[in-house]
C-alpha cells in the first residue's frame, strides 16, 4: 500500500474548496489547507486545515520542511499577490513542485463604459466628481479611496469594517458577492449606481458585472498584480491532472 504524500493547499477561494474536496475523496495525497485567518467563520474545507501567516518566505519554507510536504498548490485570490510570491520562493528554494490555480480573468473588450485600470490609486482618479460608485475591491484595499470626498460609495466587505463607515458619503452593505445578475442589478438600483469599481478577480462573483452592463454602468476594472512565473492551472480539473502527472 503507497502512503499518501504530504500537499500544501494555499486556500481562501471557491476553487482551493473545491480542490480540497476532490483531493479528499480520490485519497492520493494528505491534503493541509491554509488559511489566512482574516475570515471569522471561513467555510470548511473538508482537509485538516491550519490558520494564519507562516511568517514570511523563511518561516513557510520551514514548515514545509518540518512536515515534508512533497508539493504545493496556491489556490490564493489572484490579488493574494505577497502569499503567491512567498510560495514560489520557497518552493524554488526547496525545489518543490508548485502549482498556481488560477482562474482566468474577465474580459469584455471593445465594450463600452468598460474601463481597465492597473491598480486601485489610478481607479480612485478614474471616479468622476459626483459619481455614485458601488466599490467591491475588499477591506484592505479602500484606502485609496478616502481622498474621493466627492464620490458616494456603496461599498461591499465580507466581514464588517472596524471602526464604522470609512468615507465621507456612502453606506455598507456585508457577505458574499451575489451569484444573480437581477439580484445584484436591484441593489445597484436602490442606490443609483453609476459606476461599478471592482477587481479582476474572475470566477463566479461576475455577476454583479452583468448587472452593469445590462444597466450600463460605467465599470472600472482593477487589473491583476503581477505574479512570480508559476505553472498555472485554470480550473480544478487542470489541477487535479497536474497532480495526477506528479
Ligand atoms: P497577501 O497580501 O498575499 O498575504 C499577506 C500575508 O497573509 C502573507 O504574507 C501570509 O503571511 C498571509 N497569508 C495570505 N494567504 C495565506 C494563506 N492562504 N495561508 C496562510 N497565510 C496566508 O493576502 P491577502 O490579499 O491579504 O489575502 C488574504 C487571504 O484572503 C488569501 O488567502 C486570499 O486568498 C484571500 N482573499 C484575498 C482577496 C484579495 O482581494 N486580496 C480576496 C478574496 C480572498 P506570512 O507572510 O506571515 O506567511
Amino acid at each position: 500500500m503507497t502512503v499518501p504524500a504530504n500537499l500544501l493547499l494555499l486556500a481562501g477561494t471557491r476553487e482551493a474548496r473545491m480542490l480540497a474536496g476532490a483531493l479528499k475523496d480520490q485519497g492520493r495525497w494528505r491534503v493541509t489547507a491554509s488559511l489566512a485567518g482574516v475570515t471569522s467563520e471561513p467555510v470548511d474545507l473538508a482537509v485538516e486545515t491550519r490558520r494564519g501567516g507562516f511568517g514570511g518566505v523563511d518561516g513557510l519554507v520551514r514548515y514545509l520542511q518540518d512536515n515534508r510536504f512533497s508539493a504545493v498548490v496556491d489556490a490564493t485570490h489572484p490579488f493574494a499577490a505577497q502569499m503567491s510570491s512567498n510560495a514560489a520562493q520557497a518552493c524554488r528554494r526547496l525545489e518543490l513542485p508548485l502549482l498556481r490555480l488560477e482562474r482566468p480573468a474577465w474580459s469584455q473588450p471593445g465594450r463600452t463604459g468598460w474601463l481597465d485600470v492597473q491598480d486601485t490609486d489610478t481607479a480612485a482618479a478614474a471616479l468622476p466628481p459626483g459619481a455614485r460608485a458601488f466599490l467591491t475591491v475588499g477591506g484592505n484595499s479602500l484606502e485609496p479611496f478616502r481622498c474621493r470626498g466627492d464620490v458616494w460609495f456603496l461599498i461591499r466587505t465580507l466581514e464588517a469594517i472596524p471602526g464604522g463607515f470609512p468615507f465621507a458619503q456612502g453606506t455598507f452593505v456585508h457577505g458574499m458577492p451575489g451569484t444573480e445578475a437581477e439580484v445584484e442589478a436591484a441593489l445597484m438600483q436602490e442606490h443609483g449606481i453609476s459606476h461599478l469599481v471592482t477587481k479582476n478577480a474572475g470566477g463566479p462573483a461576475y455577476a454583479k458585472v452583468e448587472a452593469a452592463v445590462s444597466l450600463n454602468i460605467r465599470t472600472i476594472m482593477i487589473a491583476r498584480p503581477q505574479l512570480p512565473p508559476a505553472e498555472i492551472a485554470g480550473d480544478v480539473a487542470a489541477a487535479m491532472v497536474w497532480l495526477e502527472a506528479l
